[in-house]
């Protein structure tokens, strides 16, 4: 894919499955609204889009992403929280019942964060990246004496743990999981071996699923 028309020709596809024929699948979704029951943060990298990873249909998934699919903190300083806001919509108007963290390998916004490839240009990602500034120390302690691929794993995975420890600021997540009606999930997608794995709370670490 190259070109803007290379789109159009793939939406004419798409609409002659779910349009042109008796498909009722757009017509439900539309009656219906939307009712996605999980919600996904997933990075912007083109490799990782989680409804064609996960074989996702129109309507199944509500989907935040942004740079290495970071969970800031809750906090109110500042005015435009796009991450924050779409998980307020996703808990509190669309009730999701589960919230997955899905980050990948190879990921670039880590990367930049180990490497300190920042540059203050880059303000906004700089910033951004400094919420997983404790996944980055924690893995380059503890894996001071591996390779750079063990220890951009390792960072990769502890920033999904930041995450999940962020999503636990906002208060109408604490309470929903608390009460059982939300559960809170860490996924890696390892691009490189073609597996999914998730975070086991109880052994401490990413298992494949
Ligand atoms: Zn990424």
């Amino acid at each position: 894919m190259s070109s803007p028309g290379q789109l159009i020709e793939g939406f004419a596809r798409f609409r002659k499955k779910h349009f042109a024929r008796d498909d009722a699948l757009f017509r439900v979704l539309v009656e219906q609204g939307q009712t996605p029951r999980i919600l996904v943060v997933a990075c912007c990298d083109a490799r990782v889009d989680p409804a064609l990873v996960l074989d996702c249909a129109p309507g199944d998934l509500f989907v935040i992403r942004n740079v290495a699919n970071l969970v800031p903190p809750a906090e109110n300083q500042g005015h435009y929280h796009g991450t924050s806001a779409a998980l307020e919509f996703g808990v509190c108007k669309l009730n999701v019942g589960h919230i997955i963290v899905l980050g990948h390998a190879h990921c670039g916004g880590i990367h930049a964060l180990l490497e300190g490839k920042m540059q203050k240009e880059d303000a906004f990602i700089s910033e951004w990246m400094g919420i997983a500034a404790a996944a980055s120390e924690r893995s380059s302690r503890e894996f001071a004496d591996a390779g750079s691929a063990a220890r951009h794993r390792a960072c990769e995975q502890q920033a999904i743990l930041v995450s999940l420890d962020n999503l636990m600021t906002f208060p109408w997540i604490r309470e929903r999981v608390e009460q059982g009606t939300l559960a809170l999930h860490g996924w890696y997608f390892d691009i490189e071996r073609g597996e999914l794995l998730g975070y086991n709370t109880a052994a401490r670490q990413f298992e494949v699923l």
